[in-house]
């Protein structure tokens, strides 16, 4: 008889999690009894909630719910298979549509959630022969793609264009355009930054690419329904969405559904539908999913979609002008303020939450180590009298960067 392995994992993953409580850095999933919005409840305690992404208020926006409980009841709950086998539903179609108006390209294609729209997309187009060159603060979504892609990666400064542009010369030198057409450079930045809210240079970064050559691609995940006259996004305020060969969001943020997104050209969605292999091999978001997503790209083109960014932005303008030291140029729903240490992130926020206030502490590997920071989002929902509130309870907290 042959005994069974020994399980060496067990005692591992006890010790594992020790280094983690250890090192402050424990995680555990905290039960909301509530609809997302500016009050959540946890634990029995109503709190006022700054750490959600729904920045226009639409998670929980009668529109949105309408159009889901609409598609329940035509469409069922389940949508039954992959796009591909027998998924492929009404609701999914019209959301496409939707998006592809709305970023004014020629196609678009949805995804079950931003993560699957970045892995499937970068992996069907990059292979070993072809370069992916990162901004160092990209979301890990696009970290795990361009390594499961194969590609070589090479990770520029953040925002920064010198080093980006020695990049893109280094990639150059090493394939000869002519010699090898099948090898590749694709750049991928976000438009404002999950977790610090600042912006990309997209301008630059799109002269660049043209100049060497290279596509690129940019994930307005934080920029989607905020940027831009109708909220299509950043790259299309700055005015060169047209030049941008893969436009990312996601549903899930401001547009207050789930799920991601690629906007582009007819070849670039006929070309993922067959070679995306989260899209292909993965059942196709709910029909509720989607229609909600396409009520609310159609809702942030409206005039209450622009009022809902004017309040979100008013309420942005009174919290900055409260407390100096959150840094940002251009306004950003994203309001992080740097600790550094990651017990002292922790502390910050468990302060916060005894006073009624829920303001996450985003720490490593979401930001690197000793980076960590109490991340402070607003949203279109919050009265001027939450941000208030919440000016005063930070006023009380020591909020000197500690590193
Ligand atoms: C949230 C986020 C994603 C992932 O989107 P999900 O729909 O949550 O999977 C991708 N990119 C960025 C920049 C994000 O902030």
């Amino acid at each position: 008889m042959r005994s069974p392995p020994p399980v060496k994992l067990t005692q591992q993953l006890e010790a594992r999690l020790a280094d983690l409580r250890e090192d402050g850095l424990l995680r555990e999933l905290r039960r909301v009894d509530s609809a997302q919005g500016t009050r959540i409840v946890i634990g029995g305690k109503t709190l006022l909630n700054f750490s959600s992404n729904d920045y226009l208020g639409l998670a929980n926006h009668p529109a949105l719910k309408e159009a889901a409980t609409k598609a329940i009841e035509q469409f069922g709950v389940g949508s039954g298979a992959s796009r591909l086998i027998c998924g492929s539903l009404a609701p999914h179609h019209e959301l496409e549509e939707a998006l592809a108006a709305f970023k004014a390209t020629e196609a678009a294609l949805s995804f079950s959630s931003g993560y699957a729209t970045a892995v499937g997309t970068i992996c069907a187009l990059l292979g070993r022969d072809d370069v992916i060159v990162l901004d160092k603060l990209v979301h890990a979504c696009i970290v795990d793609a361009a390594r499961l892609s194969g590609a070589k990666i090479r990770v520029f400064k953040h925002n920064d264009l010198d080093d980006l542009e020695r990049i893109l010369q280094w990639a150059n030198t090493r394939l000869p355009a002519s010699q090898d057409a099948t090898r590749n450079t694709l750049i991928v930045t976000e438009s404002v930054f999950s977790m610090d809210g600042d912006c990309a240079p997209l301008r630059e970064i799109v002269a660049l690419k043209e100049r060497h050559g290279a596509w690129l691609m940019v994930d307005e995940a934080h920029a989607t329904g905020l940027y831009g006259e109708r909220g299509q996004g950043l790259a299309s305020q700055l005015g060169v969405a047209d030049r941008i060969e893969i436009q990312m969001g996601t549903l899930g943020k401001a547009l207050g559904a789930s799920g991601g997104h690629i906007a582009g050209t007819r070849m670039l969605v006929d070309y993922l539908v067959n070679r995306a292999r989260s899209f292909i091999f993965s059942t196709a978001p709910s029909p509720a999913a989607a229609a909600a997503a396409a009520a609310a790209v159609k809702l942030v083109r409206t005039a209450e979609g622009e009022t809902l960014r004017q309040k979100l932005w008013q309420r942005v303008a009174a919290l900055k002008s409260e407390i100096q030291n959150l840094k940002s140029e251009r306004p950003s729903a994203i309001l992080p303020h740097l600790v550094g240490d990651e017990g002292a992130a922790v502390e910050m926020s468990a302060r916060l939450r005894e006073r009624g206030f829920f303001v996450p502490a985003i720490r490593y590997p979401t930001v690197a180590r000793g980076a960590a920071r109490l991340r402070i989002t607003l949203t279109a929902a919050h009265k001027a009298s939450d941000v208030a509130a919440l000016a005063n309870a930070l006023a009380t907290l020591d909020l000197r960067p500690r590193t």
